[in-house]
Parts: C-alpha cells; structure tokens; sequence
C-alpha cells in the first residue's frame, strides 16, 4: 500500500502574535512543514514583514496560501456560514478571488502558493470558475464537488484537530483523539489536509496536547509511515498522479 501523504494546514494567519509565533517556532524545530491559511484583507505591514523574516530563514518550511479575501460571513439566518459560495454572484466570488490573490503575491512574490482555501469550506460552481479564472492551481477543501473541465488540482481536508461547536467556535481536542482519528485515516492512501486553527489552543494543557499530536506526526514520518508534504511541494511535482485527489 502506497504511503499516505498528508499536509498540515493552520486557517486564519494574519498576525505573527505569541501563539502563532510560538508553535511557528516549533514547526521549524521539528521539520514539520505547515501550510498557513492567509487573510488575505487582513494582513497588516507588521505580519507581512515578520512572514518575509521567517521565509527568509526557511525559505521551504511553509507555505503561504489563500484563505477567502477578507472572511467575511455571507449566510442567511439559519444557513452555513460562507464567504464564498450560494447567494454570491460569479463576479463579485472572481472579483473577491483575484483581489486576495492579488494581495497576496504584493506582499510575498514568489512566496505566495496559488491554492485557495475557502472559508467556512463552502463554495459552489461559481466559485470553482473563479479559482480557475484567477489561476490558481489548488483548490483545497473538505467537501468533494463537481469539477469537470477545472484546471486546479483538488486536495481535500478531512482530517480536523478541532470539532466546531454549533456557532462555528472551534473547540480543542486531546492527543489521544487526534492520534485516533488520524489512525482512522491512515488505511487510505491519498493526498489529505490536517486542518487546525492555532487560535483554538487557549490553555497550557491544550498547546501540550497539540505539540503531543504533532511530535506524533513526526514519529510516524521519520518511521516513513506516512509522509507530510506541502502543497508547493505538490506543484513542484511534475509527476504527480492526481487521479486520487481528483
Ligand atoms: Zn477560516
């Protein structure tokens, strides 16, 4: 059986505060490549400055992606939450897309990884048009979805650390509950995202708990049980079969 090939992807990155610094740091030190999910409309000088800084030192540690424009919240009473997706038109998601990643390769250059991560996961066909429309190569999210003719290559996320309380507030999970429902995963062999939200970890317990799954990922690597890429090194991927992504 082929190794599974997982990448860490941490949402909403738009500040380099304690927290995000502090595990940031501890990726570096253990190798763990991390996929950051970028505000685009957030960013501030400062995040962009610090971001160049560290990309400066590893420049192959991280990746910069696209998460929405500036996530905003466009549901309806009693619907899902969504910045991209039903209810929005085809020109005002492309408008949207281009303009974040237009941000985005301003502030980065060449650092900036063309793959959209949708908000909230939603999305719909008009969505899918744009992503292709503003070139970007990966579309990167959980529910799979018609893409017939679309040029971006399709990673899902369907691996949380963290379950979402009915508000859509994340809430923190043990090890023991990472580690098992990763295990749940490990049979299938395909390209899959690890999704966190740094912001989740609020307490002490919760960060040793996360650093307790994540040096568990390393074990499970360095034993080459599974493999942890990012996803320009799946660009860089001249061969790489898509047809299970896809
Ligand atoms: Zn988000």
């Amino acid at each position: 059986m082929a190794t599974p090939v997982f990448f860490l992807r941490d949402d909403d990155v738009f500040a380099c505060d304690a927290l995000f610094t502090e595990l940031h740091r501890f990726f570096i030190k253990r190798d763990l490549s991390v996929v950051y999910g970028v505000i685009p409309a957030k960013m501030k000088k400062p995040f962009i400055t610090q971001m160049l800084a560290f990309k400066k030192k590893h420049p192959y540690a991280f990746d910069i992606a696209q998460h929405g424009f500036c996530h905003a919240d466009h549901h309806r009473r009693g619907k899902d939450k969504y910045e991209f997706g039903p209810g929005r038109s085809y020109r005002a998601q492309a408008a949207d897309i281009q303009k974040g990643w237009s941000l985005l390769e301003k502030a980065f250059g060449a650092h900036a990884v063309p793959a959209f991560l949708p908000p909230y996961d939603l999305f719909d066909q008009n969505t899918l048009k744009a992503v292709d429309a503003a070139g970007l190569k990966i579309m990167s999210c959980g529910a799979p979805a018609r893409r017939a003719g679309k040029k971006f290559v399709w990673l899902p996320v369907d691996f949380m650390m963290n379950d979402f309380k009915a508000d859509g507030t994340p809430v923190a999970l043990d090890a023991k509950t990472m580690l098992a429902r990763l295990t749940a995963r490990l049979p299938r062999a395909s390209v899959t995202g690890i999704g966190f939200h740094h912001y989740a970890i609020r307490t002490k317990k919760e960060m040793a708990e996360a650093k307790k799954f994540f040096n568990a990922l390393t074990v499970l690597r360095d034993r080459k049980e599974i493999k942890l890429v990012l996803l320009s090194d799946i660009l860089r991927m001249k061969a790489f079969s898509c047809s299970r992504a896809n």
